[in-house]
């Protein structure tokens, strides 16, 4: 496995990629961490575990996704040859449930009964609540009042899918409260739930565990690239939000000569409030237990951010982005609104695939990048399709306007 040694020596036992990383947790959390590494390192590495997940990709998310060589916005854009890895196809229609069932099977080989996590969309939430339904746990949801007015369809969902909403009503009532909401919830009984991240974000193990869960992405985009060009892709594209979709897909390619861009969400403009660009514009800080680089504001606690893409709308990155872009192995790519919204439109009647706003961000991006490296092919991480946003879509950018 061509991989192998960049994997195993990132994270190091403490749980650092470079400076960034850590367990920054309160006295009582940190046993609770350490065992759930542990189990993950022992069980996770087990024959069962692996047969098993191995098992619930094929036959219940319908993996492999393939890799589709976008042929009609290739020749639109007139560039670079640009192929997407459609995670759109993946069960419940984004690469998040990757990493659910990997969590919520590593919860059923503990013995846990509940699963707990925050959602800011509800992506997540749904996401972890489809895992919960496939293993009989209950599933418990904290989310934001304000998100929960905002994100109606998500929550009709997780409820439909059997899990318990707890409205968060301190604070601004979105996702940081989210975060403390559930983490309270979880000291409460460490023994009988878990703790289920959404991103390759908060403290160790959880950005490797999830960065591994998510690493399938990759590991089968590398070798139905290689198949179908009988070369690696030249550059990979993936949106960045706390950056799961990214780390699943660049950890296969790492000691690849593959350009990895990952894509911020530029927003409406530079200022602080108008973006999500964390790694663009952001600088050294401690936030939801691991050290990375984020956004502040001027008292220097975590500043309010703006994206388009709900799922893009963290004023962090994982730590091993902060890392990868400190020693220049990945890059950072932007795309703005104007972009991601064209970009939307563009792959839908090109291709007939209407993308995650996430995604469009990577698509818009890749889009610019074609045009500057004409001879060469683009990887781009479709990490989700567009239902859930058709209809902020449409009322906000007419299809005329941009068809
Ligand atoms: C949540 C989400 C993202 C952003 O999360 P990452 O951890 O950065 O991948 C991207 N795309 C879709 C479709 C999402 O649901």
């Amino acid at each position: 496995m061509i991989q192998k040694p960049y994997l195993k020596a990132f994270p190091d036992t403490k749980g650092y990629f470079g400076k960034f990383g850590g367990a920054f947790l309160p006295p009582v959390l940190i046993e609770q961490f350490q065992k759930i590494e542990q189990a993950y390192l022992t069980i996770g590495n087990s024959h069962n575990f692996i047969q098993e997940l191995r098992d619930i990709r094929k036959h219940y998310q319908g993996r492999p996704t393939p890799v589709y060589y976008a042929k009609r916005l290739t020749e639109y854009v007139g560039g670079a040859r640009i192929y997407l890895k459609r995670e759109d196809l993946n069960h419940t229609g984004a690469h998040k449930l990757n990493h659910c069932m990997g969590e919520a099977l590593l919860a059923k080989y503990l013995g846990k009964k509940k699963l707990i996590a925050e959602t800011g969309a509800g992506q997540h939430g749904v996401a972890l609540a489809t895992a919960a339904a496939y293993f009989g746990l209950e599933c418990e949801i904290h989310m934001g009042e304000v998100d929960i007015a905002k994100e109606h369809p998500n929550v009709v969902r997780m409820r439909i899918l059997g899990a318990k909403i707890v409205p968060v009503s301190f604070g601004a009532r979105t996702l940081k409260e989210a975060v403390d909401s559930a983490f309270e919830a979880y000291l409460k009984d460490p023994e009988n739930s878990i703790y289920c991240i959404g991103s390759v974000v908060g403290p160790h193990p959880f950005p490797m565990m999830v960065r591994d869960f998510q690493s399938v992405v990759g590991i089968e985009a590398r070798e139905q690239f290689l198949e179908m060009t009988g070369n690696l892709p030249d550059n990979l594209v993936a949106c960045v939000g706390g950056g799961s979709n990214a780390m699943g897909l660049f950890s296969a390619f790492i000691e690849d000569p593959c350009e990895m861009y990952g894509v911020e969400p530029g927003g409406t403009g530079t200022k602080l409030g108008e973006h999500a660009a964390s790694l663009t514009y952001g600088t050294e800080g401690i936030l939801h237990g691991f050290n990375s680089i984020m956004l502040k504001n001027e008292e220097g606690e975590p500043a309010a951010v703006y994206s388009i893409a709900s799922g893009l709308d963290y004023p962090s990155v994982g730590p091993e982005h902060a890392y990868l872009n400190t020693t220049g192995r990945t890059k950072v790519g932007i795309a703005d609104d104007k972009e991601t919204i064209q970009a939307f439109y563009d792959l839908s009647h090109y291709e007939g695939i209407i993308p995650a706003l996430e995604s469009a961000h990577a698509v818009a991006f890749a889009m610019k990048l074609a045009k500057e490296k004409p001879y060469e092919s683009i990887l781009v991480n479709l990490s989700g399709r567009g239902d859930k946003d058709i209809d902020f879509v449409v009322a906000n950018y007419k299809p005329e306007d941009y068809l």
